[in-house]
């Protein structure tokens, strides 16, 4: 070796494939714990879906809901169900609660097509349930794709019915139609964002007539069936939940099975990842916490979103069940803790590169990605972790030989986006993003790479056991 390629070796940054030589049984582990993820992602694909999930998988490990337990001791592993739709867990560490959590918060919502308050109509004897879109997504996407509805109708009289159609290969699916190539000349002229319109995202839901001649009788119909299936009248629509997700499963990607596609990584990856670190901790130094929000794709609003105060409400049950509450403790105890903000990342798409700078982008297989800050043009609403708090974290990461890349999220000025980080960095903890880069974020299929999910769940075990 010369002087120079020893001087570059020393003194130059390296960027190797998390692939890259790694042995048959981390191969074999990796593609293990994946198989996992992917069934997780096919039983849970709504909030509302994950927080079950999320239940059962901690009920399964000693954990028990918070309101059953009147004192809290070292080791004990608690969960708070918000609403249905948002959680916090905890298993409680050695250390007092007021020297600070170690907090990883995700989120379970994931863009969609909601239904409106008032669905259903009938045009030309072609039935239609009326959407209203929820997060940002690229409206194109949505149209010719078999959809399935998940969610929750509340009877007059208080029954809660649950719905999942479209998921087992016997139920029907649904979609919002597209307009024919042939007959789409004005259409394809018009901006990729006005081509389909919101008020055109209609799910197709029946075709077929009720045999009596008076009007509306396909509706008619779908409402007889309904009713016959689920107990319910038009009426009852106007007091649901109901989300339209992609009907398709989380399958292997690639020839070499290196990724996963699936809807709703972002940020199912997070939780997924999150849980299962959690799951495995024992005599833990500080407490350990994981939030599950809802509403981050909306602007984490509403009282299941992370703005909203029920997060402070179960560190209060904390300190109140350990017996160390005292006045003021709650700020105390948020401005010694430390969070990584477990959300996705972009990740740098080779036939988009041109949105991406190379030198601060994600790569896919090479880790999951620490965001020193969010934001847009000009660092605008970002929430920028400290260096001295960037370091800690990294060298946690180091010590435990998870492999990690540092990046940011596009272009200056190209665009932006932030996460629930900002949220928690306002009450004083110590916030930083990390998580998995992801290439078509936000569309029915987002791809990720199973090396950065099991890298994911590396980093946040080693997060929680520092
Ligand atoms: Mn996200
Ligand atoms: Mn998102």
């Amino acid at each position: 070796m010369t002087y120079g390629e020893e001087l570059k070796n020393k003194l130059f940054k390296k960027k190797v494939n998390g692939w890259f030589k790694i042995s048959d049984e981390l191969k074999q582990e990796i593609m293990e714990y994946n198989d996992k993820y992917m069934d997780f992602l096919n039983n849970s694909k709504t909030e509302r879906e994950i927080v079950k999930s999320a239940v059962k998988m901690a009920n399964e490990h000693g954990f028990k809901d918070i309101n059953e337990v009147e004192h809290l001791n070292v080791g004990d592993k608690v969960y708070y169900v918000n609403k249905g739709k948002s959680m916090y867990l905890a298993v409680i560490g050695a250390d007092k609660l007021e020297n600070g959590l170690s907090i990883i918060g995700a989120h379970a919502d994931s863009p969609r097509l909601d239904l409106k308050p008032n669905p259903l109509y009938e045009d030309q004897e072609l039935v239609y349930f009326k959407t209203h879109y929820y997060g940002g997504l690229k409206k194109y996407q949505w149209t010719t794709i078999p959809l399935a509805i998940h969610g929750v109708i509340i009877k007059e009289d208080g029954e809660k019915i649950e719905v999942r159609i479209g998921e087992d290969d016997k139920d029907p699916i649904f979609t919002v139609t597209d307009l024919l190539p042939h007959l789409a000349k004005e259409q394809e002229n018009l901006k990729l964002k006005e081509a389909i319109k919101g008020e055109d995202l209609n799910l197709l839901i029946g075709s077929m007539p009720f045999d009596e001649e008076i009007p509306e009788r396909v509706k008619l119909n779908i409402l007889n069936i309904l009713n016959k299936k689920y107990g319910i009248i038009e009426e009852d629509l106007s007091r649901a939940e109901l989300e339209l997700v992609p009907a398709f499963k989380a399958r292997t990607q690639g020839f070499d099975e290196s990724m996963v596609a699936a809807y709703g990584q972002d940020d199912k990856v997070s939780v997924y990842t999150s849980l299962t670190a959690l799951m495995e901790l024992n005599n833990i130094k500080r407490t350990a916490v994981c939030i599950i929000s809802d509403k981050e794709e909306v602007g984490s609003m509403g009282n299941t979103g992370m703005e909203s105060h029920a997060f402070d409400t179960f560190v209060t049950f904390l300190l109140n069940k350990t017996g160390e509450n005292k006045v003021n403790l709650l700020e105390k105890v948020f401005v010694n803790s430390k969070m990584l903000s477990a959300d996705v990342d972009a990740c740098i798409d080779p036939i988009y590169a041109n949105v991406s700078d190379r030198l601060n982008a994600a790569y896919l297989g090479y880790g999951v990605a620490l965001n020193k800050y969010t934001g847009s043009g000009g660092k605008y609403n970002a929430s920028d972790a400290n260096a001295e708090y960037l370091a800690e974290v990294r060298k946690i990461f180091d010590d435990s030989n998870v492999k990690y890349q540092i990046s940011e999220l596009g272009k200056v000025d190209v665009g932006g986006g932030g996460t629930i980080a900002y949220i928690l960095a306002n009450k004083g903890i110590d916030v930083i993003d990390c998580g998995v880069p992801i290439l078509c974020m936000h569309s029915p299929y987002e791809v990720s790479s199973k090396y950065d999910v099991y890298s994911a769940y590396q980093a946040y075990k080693a997060f929680w056991n520092a």
